[in-house]
């Protein structure tokens, strides 16, 4: 037990030392030591209340092929959709009616200009049509810097570009050759420049992914001081190259480290935002309150038009696939209530670190 409040002792003070990680993903005894210390950080840094962000899937054309993903330009099992302009206004706007402060508009990545014209319009649109008052991640992948301040002059305020992992060797393990790690760090920091609350993420046992990889990862959300974190586990999807790997881990350790991870990064960075994400749902039920005690402070509820969700399934067992938006709605209220939380309704639940660093610089 002493070790464990030590290991914890020693990252309070926000230095992800290595020994300490290494011990705190090594054992599971006592825990909860780990957790409760992550849920007072939560409580005093930003309080016990969790942010909504309505996520809009709303196209799974990409052009690109990680070796992961269900969506991949060569997954040809699936069905190809871009949800129109009034689609996305619409659930837009249910969002808004239904409190949810933020939006979040997900998509397989995409360059060309009509991508990124209708991309700009919807979102000065959204921002016309709900007083300015929404607010709007955006998580579309990597793209020109242009284009990027091109969005943000539009109204988007947030990107989240996961690393995926931040380790260069085990990235080009899963992507194809032409996928470029340093782009992927690149476009991180040029997010921030630009302006943009910036978020990150990876995916916790990947096949080939080691727990020194997850200490590394850890040390690159530091280093790069970023505002948001969505991390989840990773989750065979049969039509991936990658299926034929198999991770070190089990679904259930992919899922224990997952609320390890959140709960370290709680610590360390105390008011960062930190996403419950969906994947934890596919592996627990309660796999998102779990992540809220870890430590984390935001959940995505699903809010894609029901004919869509099958085909954006980026992982097998993805959740909610059968559910519609007010169904979602309604499940997470409730779900958030019963582990005594609140939902801060018509709150843009901004990351507090973002108003800190951009003081500090
Ligand atoms: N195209 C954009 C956004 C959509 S993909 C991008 O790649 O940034 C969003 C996230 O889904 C990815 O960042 C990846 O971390 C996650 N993802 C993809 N396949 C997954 C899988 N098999 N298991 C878990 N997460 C996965
Ligand atoms: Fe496309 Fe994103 Fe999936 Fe990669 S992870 S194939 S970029 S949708």
């Amino acid at each position: 037990m002493n070790k464990i409040i030590s290991a914890v002792k020693k990252i309070e003070s926000g230095n992800p030392d290595k020994d300490a990680l290494l011990y705190l993903f090594s054992t599971n005894e006592d825990i909860d030591i780990l957790f409760s210390a992550a849920y007072e950080v939560k409580e005093r840094y930003v309080g016990k209340k969790v942010y909504l962000r309505g996520l809009i899937e709303f196209s799974n054309i990409c052009k690109k092929n990680c070796y992961y993903c269900g969506i991949r330009r060569d997954n040809h099992k699936i069905k190809r959709y871009s949800m129109n302009k009034e689609e996305i206004l619409e659930s837009a706007i249910f969002a808004y009616k239904s409190g949810f402060g933020s939006i979040v508009l997900q998509s397989g990545e995409r360059d060309d200009r009509d991508f990124i014209n209708n991309l700009v319009e919807v979102i000065k649109e959204i921002k016309s049509i709900t007083n300015n008052e929404l607010g709007i991640t955006l998580c579309v992948g990597e793209e020109k810097r242009d284009d990027y301040e091109k969005l943000f002059e539009a109204g988007a305020h947030r990107y989240l570009l996961r690393i995926e992992t931040s380790n260069e060797d085990l990235y080009k393990k899963i992507h194809p050759e032409d996928h470029s790690f340093y782009n992927r760090v690149e476009c991180i920091k040029m997010l921030k420049n630009i302006g943009y609350q910036t978020g990150t993420g990876v995916m916790i046992g990947l096949p080939f992914q080691t727990i020194d990889d997850l200490v590394s990862d850890i040390v690159f959300f530091v280093e790069n001081d970023i505002d948001m974190i969505g991390m989840g586990p990773y989750i065979e999807h049969k039509d991936t190259p990658l299926f034929k790997y198999n991770s070190k881990f089990t679904l259930k350790e992919r899922f224990e480290l997952t609320l390890k991870m959140i709960a370290i990064m709680r610590i360390l960075m105390k008011d960062i935002n930190i996403a419950s994400t969906t994947a934890l749902q596919a592996i627990d039920p309660a796999g998102r309150e779990k992540g809220i005690l870890a430590g984390a402070n935001v959940i995505m509820p699903n809010i894609t038009p029901l004919k869509y969700r099958e085909d954006y399934r980026l992982y097998e067992n993805k959740p909610c696939i059968n559910e519609n938006s007010e169904d979602c709605k309604d499940c997470v209220l409730n779900r958030i209530k019963m582990i005594g939380e609140s939902v801060a309704l018509n709150s843009l639940g901004d990351p507090i670190h973002y108003y800190r660093r951009n003081k500090e610089s």
